[in-house]
């Protein structure tokens, strides 16, 4: 009877290791977060992270209402690096994921993170693309069951009464990635953050026609690459602060030296995911920039 024991010890050790494969870092997740969780609070305040993710994209914002949205993963190995910031500062769900197109420099970390933290819902720009990366993502999102919502343009995601999130660019199937970004304009009372995923010129030409786009703070599109942020793009948001997110020595040359000459010329202060994360916080008056002193927003 003694080797039937055994038996059976074996065979329900091997169904916990099928059923943990993902599960098992989802149950660490849990616990890590949960004891952090309890000290966040209602705030006033507007927290935007541009997270460190290597040559790729990730944006990390906790609203006022404590809400959390994610837009973008960097990526594949950013996966990890992200999920360690999220229990790093105690948040245990998003709200929202966006991911923005579907390269995989952006979405590549989003699949172990929708495999394995609580995600509320996924907007998507709705352009497929035939690589497995895609393929993985869409599955891990099915898998899950997560509402996967298409991004429509012009709409506001109502994530908090007093944020406004409005999608000023979403992606076609016919369009190519880049160009099927979703672009995203952040309103806390007098604080505005436009997010140019990575959209090009001719993207930056209609939205401009389209919608108010100033802002203060300018993600700036595609890694700095010279196919986004033209002149006409800086004279109608005008920023008073840029983030460019890259890694060193990429071999695109990102960020390109004629974008840098552009914004230098416009009196932007940089600010790069390259040596960190860039954490900005606003009360919807003025903006904290790395726990600095709170600097007015000017324009
Ligand atoms: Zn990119």
């Amino acid at each position: 009877m003694k080797w039937i024991r055994v038996i059976c010890f074996g065979l329900s050790v091997l169904f916990c290791l099928q059923l943990s494969g993902v599960s098992y870092a989802t149950h660490d997740f849990a616990v890590q977060a949960s004891k952090f969780i309890s000290e966040q609070e209602q705030s006033n305040k507007l927290k935007i992270m541009f997270l460190q993710v290597g040559q790729g994209d990730a944006t990390l914002l906790v609203l006022p209402n404590q809400k959390t949205v994610l837009i973008d993963g960097g990526p594949h190995e950013a996966g990890e690096v992200i999920m360690n910031k999220l229990i790093e500062k105690g948040i245990k769900r998003l709200d929202l994921v966006v991911s923005t197109h579907p390269d995989m420099d952006h979405i590549g970390g989003l699949i172990p993170i929708i495999q394995q933290v609580p995600v509320a819902m996924v907007l998507d720009s709705g352009k497929p693309y035939g690589t497995l990366t895609y393929h993985m993502y869409v599955r891990s999102v099915k898998k899950r069951r997560i509402p996967f919502i298409p991004a429509e343009e012009g709409k506001f995601l109502q994530m908090d009464p007093d944020v406004s999130i409005q999608v000023l660019n979403t992606g076609k199937r016919k369009l190519q990635n880049n160009e099927s970004s979703i672009v995203l304009k952040i309103r806390y009372k007098k604080a505005d953050f436009l997010l140019m995923a990575d959209a090009d010129v001719r993207t930056e030409k209609k939205i401009i026609q389209t919608y108010p786009v100033h802002a203060d703070v300018l993600k700036i599109g595609h890694h700095g690459s010279y196919t986004s942020t033209g002149r006409l793009l800086l004279e109608n948001v005008y920023p008073q602060f840029a983030v460019i997110s890259y890694e060193k020595g990429n071999p695109y040359g990102h960020p390109h030296r004629s974008v840098m000459k552009r914004i230098r010329k416009f009196g932007i202060q940089v600010y790069t995911t390259a040596d960190g994360d860039v954490e900005m916080e606003t009360d919807g008056n003025s903006l904290q920039i790395q726990g600095g002193l709170p600097l007015p927003l000017l324009r």
